[in-house]
């Protein structure tokens, strides 16, 4: 079909009334209606549907669009019916449908009413409709969300995999369209090959999103807080965050919500009603921020959301790049911040670890190019781009100060002779290992595999153990990077060399190179934006707290706790108020003990001209609170510890936690009768004389001390009377 330019402007104006084409969209078009075979990769929000609606509303026949998820099929009917004068237009044909309702999709189709119509794969193999439809003049297929053929892909469906077979059935030499949001290098041949469209005309639109800025934090206790304070920094912005597991969406929520955010939790435990109430929410601006899991987010269109969160690590980037993506869609401001911790990764793992081994190997890989990406210390507009087969210079290209590495970057090293060594060894031994096992060959450390391949009777086995692991693992990433080497995908991630590499060798002058961060190393949790512990302040209120403890008579660990200290040195309070906000301290232990350490505060905030984040006052959700109560009056009423706990649905282990953190933060409970119970009267004298003289009122250290004579939980009953009488 030969359209002019004009003419199909002015289907666009029809159909869609708008003036021009976006991106490649026309282009796209211009080759389906020529009958090609065409593969689109477009960023979420660019314009795909248009890319197969307009050419079905133009052409005769109906077109057939695969699509995976009910929900998006149905808005898109609504929305073509609306630019419609027949409703049959568009139809979505699934189980849900009954007799009467099939046939007037059949007859709709006969009459060449119906130019789109949706249907999710699994219906598409039933022999009724693919008999149906050979009879009928297809103008093509659309496979929209085409990366759920791959199973390298983050969606993977099994069904998408039956779609080559359905439509040789139906008609093999209708055109097929393939679209999405995502594909690495590795899906789009999965997709190309497994629909037998290896000469498709390909559309690639840049991945960079230039406005978005990406930043990665180390996750510690204090995450809670620290998302408050973004947030609050950002007040009046639309924002995401997102968690992995419902209850921490509805805990979080709650915290937002406490301290003064207008936020609502969103995840697929909700009815339906709530969850459509809550999207509608924060479309409308009722509220500014949803917690969500990943169920929300596909087809939200909402353009100005400024920022999304990651509390959790995604499992892949390319579910980064999907959940980040519904940042800054207006070409406005968006902030993509992540927390990351190693122990998340590791949880993830887990989680994994019932599924088929091939399934748990691409889990795994992929979640090693999400640890890369946080841990990296290059620009991480780069290192996403280059995941995604994309060429990008952050000297030059479109954002390249846009994220936190950039803004802040770490030295860089001269390691040109360490990338020669990387290289060589990789191509001695084979090109056949994965990145961990060249780092182990690197370090000399061996293992069954690296035995039994006589790995480490090679003269180059340990050759890189002047450095660490770590820096090999980094380096093996950027030399990835710079493309002197790759990373094989059908055999999970061998290295293999590339022309580039081989040059390098014999030529390269020169390779800058930055370590990573050091995210999980317990010792060293790296400095948070406005969030870093002071450790000079934390040292002179420890030297405080052993004055004060010296003063009352006990010891320093009754006055405040490590952490408590470590709070203060993070927050700075410097009113009663914010003293009692503080991990670990209650009104009760602010009103007994705080004064002192607040004029240490003040005095000390004022020498440094310190700027104390103005928003600090962290509020819990108090959601114990109710138990709290519980707790307090039960024991008043001198009720049996194991009644309360069985009360509660509670572990004895869980009911000492939470009394621990009563008497800790200050209230005095009355546990005497409790004691009396479990332990007998010398054995109270010599726990209570060992808590008074001891340094810290540590458990292991009190267990080493009595070196078996009390079980774990009789010292932790202890020492909770003791607080409470000496302390409190
Ligand atoms: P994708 O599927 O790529 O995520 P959609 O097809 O849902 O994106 O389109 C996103 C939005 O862009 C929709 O609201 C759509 O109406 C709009 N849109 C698409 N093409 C154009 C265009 N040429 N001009 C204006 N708006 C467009
Ligand atoms: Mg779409």
């Amino acid at each position: 079909m030969a359209e002019t330019t004009t003419e199909l402007e002015e289907h666009l104006k029809k159909f869609f009334g708008f003036d021009q084409f976006r991106g490649l969209q026309k282009q796209v078009i211009t080759s389906l209606l020529n009958k090609e075979d065409v593969f689109v990769i477009m960023p979420t929000g660019g314009g795909k549907s248009l890319c197969y609606q307009l050419p079905a509303l133009m052409q005769e026949g109906t077109a057939i669009v695969v699509s995976p998820l009910i929900a998006l099929m149905k808005n898109q009917v609504d929305a073509i019916r609306g630019i419609s004068d027949h409703d049959g237009v568009a139809h979505v044909l699934n189980s849900s449908l009954n007799k009467g309702e099939i046939q007037q999709v059949k007859d709709d189709i006969a009459n060449g009413v119906t130019k789109l119509l949706y249907v999710a794969p699994e219906s598409l193999t039933k022999d009724e409709y693919a008999d149906f439809l050979k009879e009928h003049k297809i103008s093509f297929l659309a496979v929209d969300e085409a990366h759920c053929i791959s199973e390298w892909g983050h969606d993977f469906r099994p069904e998408y995999r039956n779609l080559r077979k359905i439509i040789d059935r139906i008609d093999e030499g209708i055109p097929i369209i393939g679209l999405t949001a995502t594909a690495t290098p590795k899906v789009r041949e999965d997709i190309l090959k497994n629909l037998h469209i290896q000469d498709a005309t390909s559309y690639q639109a840049s991945f960079n999103r230039p406005n978005l800025y990406y930043e990665v934090r180390p996750k510690t206790g204090q995450v809670d807080s620290d998302i408050t304070r973004f947030i609050k920094g950002n007040e009046g912005k639309s924002g995401i965050v997102y968690c992995l597991s419902r209850k921490r969406v509805e805990e979080l929520a709650q915290v937002l919500q406490v301290n003064g955010i207008k936020a609502v939790p969103y995840h697929a435990g909700l009815d339906a009603k709530t969850r459509v109430k809550h999207q509608d929410m924060f479309l409308m601006e009722d509220v500014d921020v949803v917690v969500a899991t990943i169920a929300f987010g596909m087809g939200i269109d909402k353009p100005d959301v400024r920022f999304v969160i990651h509390h959790d690590i995604p499992k892949s980037i390319e579910s980064y790049y999907q959940e980040t993506g519904r940042a800054g869609r207006d070409g406005g401001e968006g902030h993509c911040l992540a927390y990351y911790s190693y122990k998340d990764i590791e949880k993830l793992e887990k989680f994994m670890s019932g599924k088929p081994i091939a399934e748990q190997e691409i889990g795994h890989a992929l979640l090693q190019e999400m640890v890369g990406y946080a841990e990296t210390s290059m620009s991480r507009r780069q290192f996403i781009l280059h995941y995604f087969g994309e060429e990008f210079d952050p000297a030059t290209g479109d954002g390249g100060d846009m994220d936190d590495n950039m803004r802040n970057p770490k030295p860089q090293k001269e390691a040109v002779d360490d990338v020669k060594k990387l290289i060589n060894v990789i191509e001695a031994s084979g090109e056949r290992y994965k990145s961990k096992d060249i780092v182990n060959i690197m370090m000399g450390k061996t293992n069954a595999m690296i035995s039994s391949h006589k790995l480490d009777q090679q003269d180059f086995f340990g050759s890189g153990k002047d450095k660490e692991p770590t820096y090999w693992t980094a380096l093996i990433r950027q030399v990835l990077v710079a493309r002197y080497i790759k990373k094989d995908i059908e055999s999970y991630g061998t290295l293999q060399l590339l022309d580039a590499g081989k040059d390098f060798v014999k030529t390269g002058k020169t390779f800058m190179m930055t370590e990573d961060h050091a995210y999980h190393l317990d010792d060293a949790s790296p400095k948070v934006q406005g969030g870093a512990t002071d450790n000079r302040l934390v040292k002179m209120l420890k030297d405080l707290r052993k004055k004060v403890g010296a003063q009352k008579n006990v010891p320093p660990y009754v006055v405040f706790q490590d952490p408590s200290l470590d709070d203060m040195a993070t927050k700075y309070p410097i009113t009663m108020e914010e003293m009692a906000n503080i991990h670990g301290v209650g009104e009760g232990k602010a009103r007994k003990y705080g004064a002192k350490f607040l004029e240490l505060i003040n005095q000390y905030v004022e020498d440094n001209d310190i700027t104390r984040p103005d928003d600090l006052i962290i509020k819990s959700t108090g959601s114990k609170s109710g138990n709290k109560l519980y707790f307090i009056t039960s024991i008043d009423r001198k009720l049996s510890f194991d009644d309360i706990a069985s009360a509660k649905g509670m572990e004895m282990n869980d009911l000492i936690n939470e009394l621990e953190s009563i008497v800790y933060s200050g209230t005095k409970l009355n546990v005497g009768y409790w004691v009396e119970e479990m332990l007998d009267e010398d054995q109270q004298e010599e726990l209570h004389e060992y808590f008074l003289e001891s340094e810290t009122d540590g458990i292991d250290e009190a267990m080493e001390e009595f070196d078996g004579d009390y079980e774990e939980e009789e010292i932790r009953l202890y020492r909770l009377k003791f607080i409470s009488e000496v302390a409190n």
